[in-house]
């Protein structure tokens, strides 16, 4: 995984000038409607408010029902029961509508005018999106009965008929309860799909119940990562059709994830002879791609699948049921006798063709019931099964290619649609990687440039992801989607021609206090995104700061938690000395965003700075660098690596230089990098972190006196991400970056 590094202080600052205090807006629906025009005046609700629905079908009783239970709980005001009879020319009136010649179920239009509101769809679906944008109309502010909602028109209807949103409740599982809460701000931003990931590696959640097994041995796991305690949970059948007929009262399918032939360890767990090598095995306590997965050449394999979709379709309608069919290693296939035996009885080309045979036959299984499949982009490989869509997950490549061979796809690239990325580059917490904030979710186009428009339509529509290997709680599930699934919501309702960031972001200041209002954990917009250290060069005084709008930013200087007791932000920030300031945003209803921080450094560019060598290579530990060549060389005044402007990947650098040494005592420093490393100081090695490796921190202590030390560090990047960081705490530093001020090159 890229991190990608950062976005520069330059944009915070043309932000701040271009931004001016907009008055309110009064309509701000997400996803923003294909059509509105604003009318003069406002319907005003009060308590004789009437419902009038000329469908006496039970599904637009229901919607009515839903749309004053809706009312209470948005405002306290409590309508009469709808009724199916009455004059439909009265006033203050909202009357429901079938209307057969909207052709699409899920469009709608919805008028509102000083005398009464009309909503009208051909389905409930149509109904129920028309309820949701009423809703987002009405004052958030408390609770009053007497409100109004401005006069106007909307015709609206959604751009993809794909409108979904994962859910991974394998790594970390989430109650019944939490899953129908998830499902209703899916619905309030007319998502349609729920991708319900239900079986992996960690766990197995769903109960089948011809083999029990799997829930009783399958959905737990001895610990997590190392943690020593017991994990586990699973959804019983009887639970899983009330989360269905939660989510169709809303408009939602909800669609099944039953991973195969990978991701299989929890239930062979279970059922080891469903395996290569009969195992035994253990439920996955930590993360990743693991080579047992089901056995291809053994019939009691399929039979076994056969089985749990049968349960599995019988209780979800979902046209889709999704086999994943991703990361799958074929190292036990190879070895396998059976496996081995399958391919020369179905003459089949390698393993990858023996993938494609599994994923054809499970496929053949499920059309034969009536259903489809979709799977991750991996089912391309060795060849597609015949009637089979794609979710394109490792960027769009997958996607193209099965819609240039007319197969539907439901587009999920990780650049842009996986909510299990970091938000933010400072202060957030813990993420899988990567950066993908809002706005990046927001400029996501479903359709790739390269397909024509015929190709075009198998691109049914797109959805993110939201895998929980770093997300324990429910809280941090809804940090993680929030507001990102606002984003998404426009980019899969709304005409791609009314999509505008800038004006999305003044429309999304309501729903933050809507979500704040319905209890949901979402992240606020931080004041920074610069993170690290900034350099002040020759004293020069620096603005900075993004403001947010209509919100307060309060600061500190030095190093202290900001509340609104501290400094309030109200023009560019005049510092010209060294500092560590902390910055934090505060919404008007309280809600704040994590502290971002920054450590500022004056620094003398006549003396202070590190000089280094650049090399390009390849190596799996740091190499002899007095042996080779570099390929550039020059001062840095911190040891952030995209300040050396290195390639991707295959790198390796020598820095040199002084620490200058203020106290003299004990000292102890944290030498953190991915990959290798090395720290010398005053010639002597002090911390060794060789090796190809992910982030890791080895620290050392040693006495220094007062002065300028001789220091060294050797770093090289084999592939994937990087980084390298130096931190020192002693003699009354606490623990910290080594500051710039601090390195000398002579
Ligand atoms: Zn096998």
């Amino acid at each position: 995984m890229k991190n990608i590094l950062s976005l520069l202080l330059l944009s915070a600052l043309l932000l701040f000038t271009t931004a001016t205090a907009k008055p309110k807006q009064v309509v701000s629906i997400i996803p923003v409607p294909a059509k509105m025009e604003i009318g003069k005046g406002e319907f005003k609700f009060n308590s004789s408010t009437k419902i009038l629905i000329d469908d006496s079908g039970a599904e637009f009783q229901k919607l009515g029902d839903l749309l004053i239970t809706a009312i209470y709980n948005a405002t306290g005001l409590k309508l009469a029961a709808p009724s199916a009879h009455g004059n439909k020319s009265g006033d203050n009136l909202i009357s429901i509508q079938n209307d057969k010649n909207i052709s699409d179920s899920e469009a709608y239009s919805l008028e509102i005018n000083p005398k009464k509101i009309t909503i009208s769809a051909s389905g409930g679906a149509g109904i129920f999106y028309a309820i949701q944008s009423l809703l987002q109309l009405m004052p958030v502010e408390g609770k009053q009965k007497n409100f109004s909602v401005p006069a106007l028109s909307i015709q609206d209807s959604p751009r993809f008929k794909w409108r979904g949103m994962h859910l991974d409740v394998c790594r970390h599982f989430f109650p019944v309860e939490f899953i129908k809460k998830y499902i209703d701000i899916l619905a309030f931003y007319k998502i349609n799909r729920f991708h319900w990931h239900l079986t992996d590696d960690q766990g197995w959640r769903i109960e089948i119940k011809k083999y029990p097994k799997l829930t009783e041995a399958g959905s737990w796991r001895k610990e997590t990562a190392g943690d020593g305690k017991p994990y586990g949970g699973f959804y019983t059948q009887e639970q899983i059709k009330e989360v269905i007929r939660y989510a169709q009262e809303r408009y939602v399918t909800v669609m099944p994830e039953i991973e195969m032939p990978g991701h299989a360890l929890a239930a062979l767990t279970a059922y080891p002879e469903l395996s290569c090598t009969g195992g035994s095995f253990e439920t996955g306590t930590t993360w990743g791609v693991f080579e047992d997965v089901f056995c291809a050449g053994n019939n009691k394999t399929f039979s076994f699948l056969e089985d749990v979709l049968t349960e599995v379709m019988n209780l979800f309608p979902s046209e889709y049921i999704h086999i994943g069919g991703d990361e799958c290693p074929k190292e036990r296939w190879k070895v396998c006798p059976k496996c081995q035996t399958r391919i020369k009885a179905e003459n089949l080309k390698d393993e990858f063709h023996l993938q494609s045979y599994f994923i054809q036959r499970i496929e053949k299984f499920i059309n034969s019931k009536g259903r489809k499949i979709i799977g991750w982009d991996e089912i391309l490989e060795g060849g597609l099964a015949p009637n089979a869509a794609v979710m394109s997950w490792r960027g769009i490549d997958g996607g193209i290619a099965a819609a240039k061979s007319n197969h539907n796809v439901a587009m999920s690239p990780g650049t842009h649609c996986y909510f299990d990325h970091y938000q933010g580059l400072n202060g957030e917490p813990k993420a899988i990687g990567g950066y993908t904030n809002l706005e990046k979710v927001y400029s996501y186009e479903p359709v790739p440039e390269v397909l024509n428009a015929d190709e075009a339509k198998y691109i049914m529509g797109a959805q993110a992801n939201l895998w929980t290997e770093y997300i324990e709680t429910t809280d941090h599930v809804e940090y993680m989607l929030l507001p990102r699934l606002l984003a998404l919501s426009e980019v899969v309702w709304s005409p791609k021609s009314s999509r505008n960031y800038e004006d999305f972001s003044s429309r999304i200041m309501k729903h933050y206090d809507i979500l704040q209002k319905k209890n949901y954990n979402f992240r606020v917009p931080t004041p920074l995104d610069e993170t690290g250290e900034y350099l002040l060069m020759n004293r020069k005084p620096i603005e900075f700061l993004k403001p947010v709008k209509e919100s307060k930013i309060f600061y500190t200087l030095d190093g202290t938690e900001p509340t609104e007791k501290s400094k309030l932000y109200t023009s560019p920030l005049k510092i010209s000395k060294a500092a560590l300031l902390k910055a934090r945003t505060f919404l008007n209803n309280g809600r704040t965003s994590p502290t971002v921080s920054l450590l500022i450094s004056v620094v003398d560019t006549t003396k202070n700075g590190l000089n280094y060598k650049y090399y390009e290579g390849n190596w799996d530990k740091l190499p002899d660098f007095s042996a080779l060549t570099p390929v550039k060389s020059g001062k840095v005044y911190k040891l952030s690596l995209r300040d050396f402007k290195p390639r991707e990947d295959g790198f390796g650098l020598v820095i040199s230089g002084f620490i200058k040494i203020d106290k003299p005592g004990e000292y102890n420093f944290y030498l953190n990098s991915d990959d290798g490393s090395k720290f010398s100081i005053d010639d002597k090695l002090l911390i060794d972190n060789d090796g190809p490796h992910s982030s890791r921190t080895v620290s050392a202590k040693t006495g220094l006196a007062a002065g300028k030390h001789k220091v060294e560090i050797l770093f090289f990047e084999g592939a994937g991400s990087q980084n390298l960081s130096l931190e020192f705490e002693g003699a009354g530093v606490k623990r910290m970056p080594v500051p710039a001020s601090a390195f000398f090159r002579n």
